[in-house]
This record gives C-alpha cells, structure tokens and sequence, in this order.
C-alpha cells in the first residue's frame, strides 16, 4: 500500500491518538493540519516559506487543477510535485465538493455530474473515472474518491440516495485507479447527520478495505454540537489501523475536538481566507487587524507566537500594510494564521503524548476566549 498508517500512542485522558502517515513523500506527524493549496499554490506562500513552518503535507484541488491548467498539462510537467517544487506529500481532493459548490448548472445522474465551468462556462463531465484519471495525473500521496456532498440542511431520503450512490462511486474510483502502488485512495463517509446513515455509510465503505477514510458532509453550516455527534458514532467504525481524515474543518476548537474523537488529519481555507481579509489567530482569541484601534500598535500580532511575523513587524505595520492594499501585508497574515495552526497541532502532539489532551483543551479555550463548542473561530 501506497500509505501506512503507524500509531505511536493513545492519549490516557481524552482517547485521542497520536501516529505516524507514512507516504511515498515522507512522513506526517498526526493528529495533522493539511495547508490547502488550492491552484497548486498555498496563496501568497511560497514552498520555502511553508516548510519553514513546518507544513508536512498540503492539499490541492482537483476541480481547480482540471479547469485550469488541466491536469495532462501537470502531468508534462511530471506531476504536481514537480510542477509546484513542493518535494513533501500532496494530498488532493476528488472535485467532488468543488463541483456541488462553484459550478452552476449541474446535473447528477449515476454516471457521474455534468456541469458548467465557473471560468467560462464550458460544458463538462465529472464521474468516478474521470476523478482517478485526473487524480493519477497529478500523482498526489493521497487522492479522495468521487462523492457528492449534501448541503445542510437535506432530507432524509435524499441524504440516504445519495450515501448509497457515493458508496457506488467509492467502489468504481477503486477499480478504475491506475497507481494503488504509489497513491493511496481514500474513501469518504457521507450521511448528512443522520446517525443511521453515517453508520451505513461506515460500514459499506470499511469492508471495501481502503487505505483511509475520511469523514465529508460537515462543516457545512451545521452547529459544531451536531458535528461532534456525526464523529462520535463514526469514527468508532473506522479501522484503527488506517488513518482518519475530517475534511474542510480547521476552525482551533474543531481541531482540539475533532483529535480528541480520534481524527488524524484535518484541512480548511479558513487561516489562508481571513489572512486575506486581515484576521488572524491568536493566543488570546481573534484578531481583526485592520481595525483602528491598532494604527499606533507596535507590539507583535501575538505577543507568544514565535512567526516570522510576530518576530519581526508590528500589529500597526500589518495594518498600514492590508489597509494600503499591499500584497506583503496578506503573506504576513497568511504566515502567521497557517504557523498559528500548526504550532497548535504541534502542541496537540505533545499534549496527547503526555496525556493531558483534555487539560490542554481547557486552557486553550480559555485564553482564546472560548467558552462553549458553538462559538465561531
Ligand atoms: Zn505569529
């Protein structure tokens, strides 16, 4: 198998666990976040700046690569890794959420989904081949199997249709994927947040016998106690031997919670979107640096970050900066928003290690100002 998962210990306080994901690119440390680097490029950083915070692993998009350049162009190039100089694993997802979410005109049959390009409206088709055929091109470490993502909220009977046909979809990517040596195909749970159905969903996939298993479908607009009940009664049903991905979630409480039910790997848009919009993350809660309040501010971002940023430019520069419109002032949000995460993951580690996950937990909600499972980021 393409990836191996290596479980190194479980934490005596919380059950969380702390392994290792051994890929044909190297190593991830888990419980792991996943920097998401939607056109072959994390926005505004570059490869160097991202392994200099210690990013193990970065996720790309499939639907994105496909529209453009196209993934026969990334293939020439001799894969993704070489195209974007990113020599560490790549994990890419299947287009299936980007294709629910951006595309317009869509239309799902058991064959797969047709849709218009968001770019230019060119007709186009998505089906559980095409997915591995694009995915193989790329040669990404971990690629996602075909799904459909239901919104929230959906009914019941079209939640379960739904599950049934990405169950279909799971088998048919594992039969049409060209690589299993060198790329490992994860398969992803769906269900909506109905237990019944999380549980069929589990079980269908798990006795097809992937190398990973994801969770999909939240995060989605749903309140994170009802998140947190999907993840209790699933994640019980994934093999302990393989890892265990919740997409799309990267909020730090979500984190904290989602490792204490036993996921390993995690990825999210959030830290790189709000660098953008100037907030960031700190040890004492959020901050909206573009307001006034700091104009003659000279202390760091987050006066115990160890960043690059908060060693060397000031809350009131970064706001000069995003309020000018200039470019240096996004890359150094992004910078310290994606180190913000990975420090705390890192610290996750460590906690689990130690076994006092649950502790940790408690005193980091604390100091960022978190005091229930429903407040935002
Ligand atoms: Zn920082």
């Amino acid at each position: 198998m393409a990836v191996k998962y290596e479980l190194i210990k479980e934490c005596k306080q919380s059950g969380a666990r702390l392994g290792r994901v051994h890929t044909p690119h190297g190593v991830i440390e888990t419980p792991t976040f996943m920097p998401v680097g939607t056109q072959a490029t994390v926005k505004t950083m570059s490869p160097e700046e991202l392994k200099s915070m210690d990013a193990q692993i970065i996720l790309s998009n499939t639907y994105h690569l496909f529209l453009r350049p196209g993934h026969d162009i990334v293939k020439r190039a001799g894969g993704l890794h070489k195209f974007m100089n990113w020599d560490r694993p790549i994990l890419t997802d299947s287009g299936g959420f980007q294709v629910f979410s951006l595309s317009e005109m869509r239309k799902i049959t058991e064959e797969g989904v047709h849709f218009r390009s968001h770019l230019n409206g060119d007709k186009l088709f998505l089906s559980p081949e095409k997915a591995m055929e694009i995915q193989n091109a790329l040669g990404s470490d971990i690629m996602m199997a075909f799904d459909e993502c239901p919104p929230y909220p959906a009914e019941y009977d079209y939640v379960k249709k739904s599950l049934e046909r990405t169950t279909r979809w799971a088998e048919r990517c594992l039969n049409s994927h060209a690589r299993p040596h060198d790329q490992a195909l994860f398969a992803i749970v769906q269900g909506g947040m109905h237990k019944d159905l999380r549980i069929q969903s589990a079980t269908d996939l798990t006795s097809m016998d992937f190398p990973g298993y994801a969770i999909g479908g939240l995060s989605v607009g749903e309140p994170k106690h009802l998140m947190y009940d999907v993840l209790d009664h699933t994640v019980p049903i994934l093999p302990a031997n393989k890892p265990r991905y919740l997409m799309g979630v990267g909020s730090p409480d979500a984190l904290i919670e989602g490792s204490i039910r036993g996921i390993d790997m995690f990825d999210c848009v959030l830290p790189t979107r709000i660098a953008r919009n100037g907030t960031t993350m700190t040890s004492q809660g959020r901050l909206v640096i573009r307001n006034a309040k700091f104009t003659d501010d000279f202390g760091p971002l987050d006066p115990e970050c160890s960043c690059y940023t908060c060693q060397n430019y000031s809350r009131a520069y970064i706001r000069h900066l995003l309020k000018a419109d200039e470019t240096f002032g996004i890359r150094l949000t992004t910078y310290h928003n994606l180190h913000f995460l990975l420090e705390l993951m890192r610290n996750v580690r460590q906690a689990i290690m130690e076994d006092r996950l649950l502790d940790f937990r408690d005193s980091f909600f604390t100091s960022y100002g978190l005091h229930d499972n429903d407040k935002g980021f």
